[in-house]
């Protein structure tokens, strides 16, 4: 590992400051993810900018929205009260994600920018547009089968990357409508979690929508209606310590059994939690039954462009997608 400077800001403008005018600097949260990268020589900050101590860990509601500071620990989030009588679907999804020792370090702001698991990216033997821009992807035309099969059009392919966004935490947030907090030398600003991640287009590199020195000081969960209608499945090679292959966040606003709403997201299959909006409206105002969820799980795959190794992640959406509708419906 590469020597570097270690500091403790003693306030959040100070934490901002000292990334944001140091071309080298990053901010260090668990620092499960960072530290990998530090020590397998893939990312190399001369300075390390440590957050824990700063006061954002409170989890907390106001006027019905959900807030969890950035620094609030998975495991933290997931026992709360507020946050299991609220959203269990977001309970279900950190549970599912990791290990409990690494979910004891790993912060909420960290977990939603975590790196990509491509093993193309941590082998430095082969080239890779994220790792080293215009190098090539060795995924494309290499061992593709964890990688995406939904928002792989945009680009072009010698320079982009068909990685996919490994949060758990973050597919369940999205289906939530989450926004995110946001700090920076302009003052604060929110914006959907959506928002947060980046097309992979020519520059894969940047994978967020974020300014040098911003911070993420908040995740925001507006008043669920979604009760205990939600279900988080994923699919996985291990049954524990492994990223999806494939997951589904589902909520379902019900009456009686009538579907008033619907809201969906998938992982394991795009650079970021995959919303499927065309399939939430097909679903709203309908009774809810076997055979509207098999309908709504074909239409979930349209769009889809696999790999030579990852065709299976269609067929695999089809089924988690109809799976999770029938458990949150609670027809399974
Ligand atoms: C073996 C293993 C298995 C795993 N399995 C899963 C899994 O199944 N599902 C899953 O979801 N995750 C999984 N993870 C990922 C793990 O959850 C992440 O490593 C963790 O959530 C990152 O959080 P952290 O606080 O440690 O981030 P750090 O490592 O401290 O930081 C990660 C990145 O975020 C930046 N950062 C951190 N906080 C902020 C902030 N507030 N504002 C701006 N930038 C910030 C850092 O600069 C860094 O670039 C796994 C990790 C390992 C090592
Ligand atoms: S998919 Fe992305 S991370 Fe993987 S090799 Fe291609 S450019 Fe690199």
């Amino acid at each position: 590992m590469k020597p570097f400077l270690y500091i403790r800001p003693k306030n959040l403008k100070e934490a901002i400051d000292a990334v944001s005018f140091h071309p080298q600097a990053s901010f260090i949260a668990g620092g499960t993810n960072l530290l990998d990268l530090m020590k397998r020589g893939l990312a190399f900050p001369e300075k390390l900018v440590d957050i824990n101590h700063l006061p954002l860990k409170k989890i907390e509601q106001k006027r019905g929205i959900l807030r969890i500071g950035a620094l609030a620990l998975n495991s933290d989030v997931a026992r709360h009260k507020l946050v299991n009588d609220q959203h269990p679907l977001l309970v279900q999804a950190i549970n599912e994600g990791a290990s409990g020792q690494l979910r004891n370090m790993a912060t909420t702001g960290g977990n939603l920018l975590q790196q990509t698991r491509c093993p193309y990216f941590y082998d430095t033997a082969f080239p890779c547009n994220r790792r080293q821009p215009g190098s090539g992807c060795s995924a494309v035309n290499g061992i593709n089968r964890h990688h995406a099969i939904f928002g792989v059009d945009e680009g072009d392919p010698d320079q982009s990357c068909i990685a996919v966004h490994s949060s758990d935490m973050s597919v369940a947030l999205v289906a939530l409508d989450a926004e995110i907090v946001i700090a920076g030398q302009n003052g604060e600003r929110k914006v959907p979690l959506t928002g947060l991640y980046r097309a992979p287009g020519n520059r894969p590199n940047l994978s967020a929508n974020l300014d040098k020195g911003e911070l993420i000081t908040a995740v925001e969960i507006p008043d669920s209606r979604y009760g205990k209608n939600v279900h988080y499945l994923k699919v996985r090679d291990r049954a524990s310590y492994a990223f999806a292959l494939v997951s589904a966040a589902v909520a379902l606003d019900m009456r009686g059994n009538s579907i008033s709403s619907a809201s969906i997201s998938l992982g394991g299959v795009a650079y970021m939690p995959w919303r499927l909006p065309t399939v939430e409206k097909f679903l709203t105002g309908q009774p809810a039954n076997d055979a509207l969820f098999k309908q709504a799980a074909d239409m979930s795959v349209a769009g889809a462009r696999p790999f030579k190794h990852n065709a299976y992640k269609v067929k695999l959406v089809r089924n988690v997608i109809y799976e999770s509708l029938k458990t949150a419906a609670g027809i399974a």
